[in-house]
């Protein structure tokens, strides 16, 4: 194989290199490094450029300094206002890693005792000892770091000798790749190109230096590798011919005229994107994405309408039977009475179901609403014409397009979703999709009043449920997990329902993670039937489902969820026409930089706005929906740090759309990083 120009070789198996035996090819297929691209992001620990970092006895007290030591021992008082410690140390002397405001799993997670990391910040010196509070860059979005953790595990078994020879190997036979990038966009990166800047990604010198030029170019070249795929796979949909849906809009604003309320500017423009992608002839594959409580149902109900106007079936999927159930009602309370709706759930019994399918596969049935059981394979459609799917954030790309492909090409396919996500990771995350974006809330709705309160003071807030029971209103009472890794601790929940079972005899009712589905949705289904007033619960309570009578909720320990989760938790309450009332519990007192990510929450009720807040503050990765979403991680790219890269090349990528250029020339690229070869047939 000619390598010099070939990115095949990259993409060739690891026993093709010299030195590379079964043993050290199994290993490194384990750490998931199956070909010569893969081992190209780790960087061996012989690398790492020990004169950035320091010693223990050489800090200097007051500066920003990196350190690689070993965790040696935890001390999680379990008290007020004394923060969490880890005590590290390294051959010449112990430090100690303070930290206020995070729980322990992640602390464990980050500082794993006897495992050698390194971390940075600013040093400072209490009780006769080197502290360094909050360390910056042990998070794994620090590219610094991360390639240093990543050496780490990648050394087990696998000398140091025998890895500088396979990367050795790797980087002299490395192909030079002719250039995809444009002109302008290399221009940007002083003209760089990939091969030259993996040589300098590879020099110990260059370690942890992403503000250089190779580092960007690299990181842009995922990034824009990604939004690359996501466009052909959209483009593809759009290419896809389908039948037109004609349908009289006369209809549409019947329904619309009979509402209790009236439809917000940006329910209306989503509402016409829409309509203008069921009328043409191309296949729709759009997504509705509108912060919780903006209204999405009764677009995508209108939407459905229509496809039912022109002759054809929908089938409606939301993650719970109770959200179908909800679905169904208002879609058989707006409806026309001759439209044929049907609701399938996984209590009906067979003969039940055997019918539902019967009249599906004949046309007897226009929508059809329920959970995943409606995509089964048995379930056929005489024309199906409309996919709505509502509240699946943990859908990724693959599954959207498997979807779409399901459908066949006629039908058109809405998703929904509520998680805001930061502007930087949209096409990241929803790029292969159009986007009809809902901003505005309904101007009925009130904010919810977000107030924080310490624990000690409980009985304030058990006197205000009592007044908010007289009024004959119901509350939320959310637990986080005691222990986030383990999942499964619902101690904390069921401490909490006991207590308060006590102070309101036969009104309080608890589901978490161990409740079974069935005995979920009816606990949930008497909630919204009245019958008990406080539901306690861990977070897993479905977004989507409208309890209007619910406006209250409290959340304990609030400092253990990010923004973005506050902020989704909180959307549970405020969506009927009462006041509705959000209330924090923090066990300590918070925090300056605590009391600053509060009062984002109690300023704004605008998901967007508060997840760019919460991306800034917790990092990507956590930001809710984005790790469910099974985006791939970046090896380089980081969305807070690079945000101007993440800009560039949508840029990019809207001017190679919009002059419809021939892509061939990014088959390298796409090949070398689409590891989920999403677009295997490019030119
Ligand atoms: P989400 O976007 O979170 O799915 P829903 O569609 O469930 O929100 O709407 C929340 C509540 O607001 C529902 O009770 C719905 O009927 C109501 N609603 C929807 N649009 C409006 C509007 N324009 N004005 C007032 N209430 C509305
Ligand atoms: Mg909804």
């Amino acid at each position: 194989m000619d390598n010099k120009s070939n990115y095949k070789y990259l993409l060739s198996d690891l026993s093709n290199l010299k030195g590379v035996g079964i043993k050290t090819k199994n290993l490194l297929v384990k750490k998931k490094i199956n070909n010569i691209f893969d081992l190209l992001w780790k960087l061996p620990k012989s690398y790492t450029d020990r004169s950035l970092t320091s010693k223990v006895k050489d800090l200097h007290i007051g500066e920003n300094q990196t350190i690689t030591v070993i965790p040696k021992k935890f001390f999680f008082p379990r008290i007020r206002n004394l923060p969490n410690r880890v005590l590290c140390s390294d051959e010449t002397g112990e430090i100690d890693c303070v930290f206020f405001n995070s729980y322990e799993g992640y602390i464990k997670k980050i500082l794993p005792i006897g495992k050698e990391v390194t971390i940075s910040g600013k040093i400072g010196f209490f009780r006769n000892k080197y502290q360094l509070t909050n360390p910056k860059y042990v998070s794994e979005d620090s590219s610094l770091i991360r390639q240093k953790h990543n050496s780490y595990s990648l050394t087990e078994g696998i000398s140091e000798k025998i890895y500088n020879k396979i990367i050795n190997q790797i980087i002299e036979n490395l192909p030079i790749l002719e250039e995809w990038h444009s002109k302008n966009v290399l221009n940007k990166f002083n003209n760089i190109s990939w091969n030259a800047s993996i040589k300098e990604l590879h020099k110990p010198e260059n370690i942890g230096k992403y503000k250089e030029k190779f580092y960007q170019r690299l990181a842009y070249d995922e990034i824009f590798s990604t939004f690359l795929v996501n466009s052909e796979i959209r483009k593809k949909i759009k290419k896809i011919k389908k039948k037109s849906k004609i349908f009289n809009i006369q209809d549409q604003e019947k329904i619309i005229q009979n509402l209790n309320f009236l439809l917000t500017n940006d329910q209306r423009k989503c509402l016409d994107e829409i309509n203008k992608d069921l009328y043409s002839s191309t296949k729709m594959f759009r997504l509705l994405q509108g912060d919780v409580g903006s209204g999405k149902t009764i677009v995508s109900l209108l939407s459905a309408h229509n496809t039912i106007n022109s002759g054809c079936q929908v089938a409606f999927m939301a993650p719970t039977e109770i959200l179908a159930k909800q679905h169904f009602d208002f879609a058989k309370k707006i409806f026309p009475k001759n439209f044929k709706i049907e609701f399938i759930s996984g209590k009906s019994n067979y003969k039940n179901k055997n019918d539902v399918l019967k009249r599906l596969l004949s046309n007897e049935i226009d929508i059809i609403f329920g959970t995943h059981a409606i995509f089964q394979k048995k379930i056929v459609f005489k024309n199906l014409g409309l996919i709505i799917i509502d509240e699946q954030h943990k859908f990724g790309v693959n599954q959207r397009k498997k979807l779409s492909d399901k459908g066949g090409d006629n039908c058109d396919v809405l998703l929904m979703t509520a998680t805001p996500i930061p502007r930087t990771l949209t096409m990241t995350i929803y790029g292969d999709m159009d986007l009809s974006i809902i901003r505005e809330k309904p101007r009925s709705r009130k904010p919810i009043k977000t107030y924080s309160k310490l624990e000690s003071k409980i009985d304030e807030v058990i006197n205000f449920i009592k007044k908010q029971i007289k009024l004959e209103n119901q509350i939320f009472w959310v637990c986080p997990l005691i222990d986030e890794s383990k999942k499964l601790d619902h101690a904390s929940a069921i401490k909490k329902y006991e207590f308060l079972k006590k102070i309101f005899p036969n009104r309080v009712s608890l589901i978490h993670g161990k409740t079974s589905s069935e005995d979920k949705e009816a606990i949930l289904d008497n909630f919204l039937k009245k019958k008990f007033d406080i539901l306690v619960s861990t977070t897993i309570i479905e977004v989507g489902i409208d309890f209007p009578n619910a406006n209250v909720i409290i959340i304990e320990n609030a400092n253990k969820f990010g923004l973005s989760q506050l902020h989704q938790l909180r959307g549970r309450v405020g969506r009927g026409k009462k006041d509705s009332t959000c209330i924090m519990l923090f066990k300590s007192n918070l925090s300056e930089n605590a009391k600053k990510r509060i009062n984002i929450l109690k300023n704004s009720n605008d998901g967007f706005e508060i997840s760019e807040e919460d991306m800034k503050i917790r990092g990507f990765g956590d930001v809710l929906g984005f790790k469910q979403s099974g985006i791939k991680n970046f090896k380089l790219a980081d969305p807070i740090h690079n945000s101007d890269l993440f800009l560039l090349a949508e840029k990019e990528i809207k001017r190679i759309e919009k002059n419809n250029e021939d892509i061939s020339k990014f088959k390298p690229l796409i090949k070398l990083y689409d590891r989920a070869d999403i677009i295997n047939d490019i030119a």
